[in-house]
């Protein structure tokens, strides 16, 4: 299996050369297919497997090129991002990745940066323990993709200082050290406030029953990969 063999767009492309990867691991072999068809997905893998870019190289793909929405069929690699921003609606986030520390937060966040640096999207990584005020001016500018830990992301729903009427993916990464970490309540509740009709991934290394609970609420007739 090559990358040349999923037909990415040639911006998505040029980040996979620019991060120095030149073959899909096992779980990017089976997971990016079926996340570029667009349905739901269930991933049973652990960290070091290489699940960032099997979830964040259809993501970027999809969202410079407006896949899956017939609204939105132009092509962002050479979009001019500053303008009107901040008044088109589409400046919303598109995508939103949650996790369960700020480490891994920041990690999914270099990783988006690396594999997009040649896509005109963005990003930003939200959680707590640092001041909230640069990540309120930087939402107000518009990003594509937020990657966030539940507690802050909630914070600023509750700010509204961001919003997801346009969501179109969702990632629930690590989602069982999420539930080990009491994360389950938050997560229910931002749910609640993202758009019904998305695309939803959910990443575990194992299998709780109360992953599987989520895993039935928010997963529509998932694909399953397991590595
Ligand atoms: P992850 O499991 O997503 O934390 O990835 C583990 C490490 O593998 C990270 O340092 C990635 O940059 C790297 N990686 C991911 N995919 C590939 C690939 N196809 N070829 C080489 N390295 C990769």
């Amino acid at each position: 299996m090559t990358f040349q063999a999923f037909q990415l767009n040639s911006a998505v492309m040029a980040g996979i050369t620019a991060a120095g990867y030149t073959r899909p691991t096992p779980i990017q072999t089976q997971a990016v297919p079926k996340v570029m068809a667009g349905g739901d997905l269930m991933g049973l893998a652990q960290t070091g497997t290489g699940k960032t870019a099997a979830f964040a190289l259809p993501i970027l793909h999809r969202l410079v090129t407006g896949d899956a929405d017939p609204n939105r069929s132009h092509d962002r690699t050479n979009d001019r991002r500053s303008i009107g921003r901040g008044s088109d609606k589409h400046d919303c986030p598109r995508a939103l990745i949650l996790a369960p520390t700020r480490e891994l937060a920041e990690q999914i966040h270099q990783s988006i940066e690396l594999l997009g640096r040649k896509t005109r999207l963005s990003s930003i990584a939200l959680y707590g323990g640092v001041n909230i005020n640069p990540q309120i001016q930087k939402l107000r500018r518009g990003v594509d993709i937020i990657v966030a830990c539940p507690g802050r992301l909630l914070d600023h729903l509750n700010r509204r200082t961001v919003a997801f009427p346009n969501l179109e993916v969702l990632v629930l990464d690590e989602a069982d050290h999420m539930f080990d970490m009491g994360f389950l309540p938050d997560i229910r509740r931002i749910i609640g406030r993202l758009p019904g009709k998305r695309q939803t991934l959910l990443f575990s290394a194992t299998m709780p029953d109360e992953i599987r609970v989520l895993a039935n609420e928010v997963l529509n007739r998932p694909a399953t990969v397991q590595i």
